[in-house]
């Protein structure tokens, strides 16, 4: 380990120290700070706040590349989010026979900043599913265990959608949704016919005001964050709250490198590089919660060794890294006749869909085990931006020059429908992380190595994504851009990580030989250790994983402040 100094002045170790200021990480501040700790936060990236820094109403064409991506910003110049598949100095690898691309965020709020916003809760099944299929493991809790704290975010962070009595989706606290655009209703009437349930999507937007907060002003642009605070943003909506208690430390351009241990086994404080200096720094706290992203709360673990853990921080089960998972994902998009020469109209809404189909059919039938919802997307969308449309030649006129060229463009913008599918994948022990024994980063901090195996049952469902998708665009009276994926080519799955819902690889369960953590998110092996991200989820349906990853680490959080008054910890 190299010399560290102690950060100047800290004379008593903190309360609690947290590493990460995303989802998990910026929700345990918030509800740490107002249960009275004192918290430092130490996060890798630099300091940005959506009221100061977003470019929520800029037009395109005011960016030099017309909105087009650069390395730090690969959603698009003015998105909200630092980051990328590629950061410059910290590589990861991937063990050869495998694929596997990670997406990670540099900044206060990481990867909250530009996520879609798509906010569903999981449902009773996606705890129990092994219970329900046989396959992977159940979670040691259970929906009813969760869903207060479910009703907590989304009264206090703000979300829209309809109740719609369905068992596996339950029902919110929700704000009204907005009205379907004219698209939408294409969709819907399409999958009327079709039998695929099609309703209002769930978005953490609100379209009712909250205190402090604007309600949405349907611009779309929630990817490049907004001024309004009408959608959800860690650093706005929890890290500005959590310091307005004055208990909050934050430590920007901090990169943890790992934590400390104590002569008692326990956890003494996390050791971290100040990016500005390049010096080695400790902070000490009683408690210390990770909550760096799934996969690398589990690198700062692996890395995290001493002579009572030398494989690693509470990995004496051999389970740190394991059994991560993403969720599966395909799309299918066409050109749709009936909606060329669109009149043009303001269409743009909230920056996401304002219908969704979640998973309606019955597994008995069909020939993979759980299930995918979709996402559609298309039609008029605020002003062209670079690579618009994706390319003119796929469209029936197939391009051309001069004043033909600019009539089809008027003719065919918006006249696009695509619809993305997002599955449960089988969590299984051939998909884990572990630490490349050849390759550091720039501050020498071992990288992790990843492997990655979908089985069948992905492959299947993708397929079936893949064909019910095709119906309903041709039940549009759409032409499709692509033709049916083959099973050599994977029926088209997205490669794993790629849909950027990474998860698992800190489990937890009620065997300390299976898991990582118990069912409060604690350490099995180290009971002032907890973890707040994806990485202790044992597994995910097809509902994306963010409102459990906050409803998670609010629990965790209040679990910590009953165990501090309590005088355990
Ligand atoms: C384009 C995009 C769209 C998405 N859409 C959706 C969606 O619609 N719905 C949904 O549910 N999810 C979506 N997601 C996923 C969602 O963003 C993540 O699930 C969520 O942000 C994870 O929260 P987290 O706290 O675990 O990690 P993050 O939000 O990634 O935050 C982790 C933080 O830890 C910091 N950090 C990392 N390592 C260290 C270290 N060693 N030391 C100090 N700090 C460190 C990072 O800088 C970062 O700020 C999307 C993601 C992307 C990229
Ligand atoms: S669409 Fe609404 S929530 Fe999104 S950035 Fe615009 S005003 Fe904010």
């Amino acid at each position: 380990m190299p010399q560290i100094a102690p950060r100047a002045g800290q004379s008593t170790p903190y309360d609690v120290c947290i590493v990460g200021s995303g989802a998990g990480g910026g929700m345990a501040a918030y509800a740490l700070t107002q249960a009275g700790a004192r918290v430092v936060m130490l996060e890798a990236g630099g300091e940005w706040w959506a009221t100061r820094d977003a470019k929520m109403l800029y037009p395109d064409w005011l960016s030099p590349r017309r909105g087009g991506s650069t390395r730090i910003r690969p959603f698009g110049e003015f998105d909200a989010c630092d980051g990328g598949w590629d950061l410059e100095g910290e590589p990861y690898t991937v063990a050869s026979g495998s694929t596997f691309r990670w997406w990670r965020a540099r900044m206060l709020g990481g990867r909250t900043n530009h996520w879609g916003r798509y906010s569903l809760r999981f449902g009773p099944d996606d705890f129990k599913s092994r219970t329900k299929d046989g396959l992977g493991d159940d979670w040691p809790i259970s929906y009813d265990d969760i869903a207060p704290w479910y009703d907590k975010i989304d009264s206090f962070i703000g979300i829209f959608g309809s109740n719609e009595g369905l068992r596996d989706h339950p029902d919110g606290v929700f704000m009204p949704p907005p009205k379907p655009r004219c698209f939408e209703l294409l969709v819907k009437k399409a999958c009327d016919a079709q039998h695929v349930l099609c309703i209002p999507s769930r978005m953490s937007v609100i379209t009712r005001p909250l205190p402090g907060r604007m309600q949405c002003h349907y611009c779309g642009h929630c990817n490049r964050g907004c001024t309004a605070k009408a959608n959800f943003s860690s650093p706005d909506i929890l890290i500005a709250p959590a310091r307005a208690t004055g208990r909050l430390t934050l430590l920007t351009n901090a990169m943890a490198r790992e934590v400390t241990l104590g002569p008692d086994g326990l956890a003494s404080g996390v050791s971290y590089i100040d990016k500005a200096t390049g010096q080695d720094r400790h902070v000490r706290a009683r408690i210390v919660v990770l909550a760096a992203s799934a996969c690398e709360s589990a690198r700062i673990l692996l890395n995290s060794k001493s002579s009572r853990f030398p494989q690693g921080l509470a990995n004496s089960s051999g389970m740190v890294g394991k059994y991560i998972s993403d969720t599966t994902g395909t799309t299918v998009s066409g050109y749709i006749p009936a909606m060329e020469n669109h009149v043009p109209h303001d269409e743009q809404g909230v920056g996401g869909m304002h219908v969704y189909m979640p998973w309606w059919l019955d597994n008995a039938k069909l020939d993979f085990p759980r299930g995918y919802h979709i996402e559609p997307w298309g039609g008029l969308r605020g002003n062209p931006g670079a690579g618009f449309m994706g390319g003119i030649h796929r469209y029936p006129s197939g391009g051309g020059y001069g004043q033909k060229l600019k009539e089809d463009y008027r003719r065919y913008y918006g006249a696009t429908i695509g619809l993305d599918g997002r599955g449960s994948m089988i969590p299984n022990d051939k998909s884990y992380c572990e630490l490349d024994p050849n390759q550091v980063d720039r501050y020498g901090i071992p990288v992790l190595r990843f492997h990655w195996q979908w089985s069948d049952y992905e492959y299947n469902q993708v397929k079936h994504m893949q064909e019910t998708f095709r119906s309903l665009i041709t039940a549009m009276g759409g032409q499709i851009f692509s033709n049916m994926p083959t099973r050599e080519q994977n029926y088209g799955i997205s490669q794993g990580g790629s849909i950027i819902h990474e998860i698992g690889g800190v489990r937890m369960g009620d065997d300390a030989s299976k898991s990582v953590l118990d069912s409060n998110c604690r350490a099995h092996d180290c009971r002032n250790l907890f973890v707040a991200d994806g990485g202790p989820f044992v597994s995910k349906g097809d509902k994306n994983p963010t409102w459990t990853i906050l409803a998670l680490a609010w629990r965790t959080a209040d679990y910590i402040t009953e165990q501090r008054k309590a005088g355990a910890l």
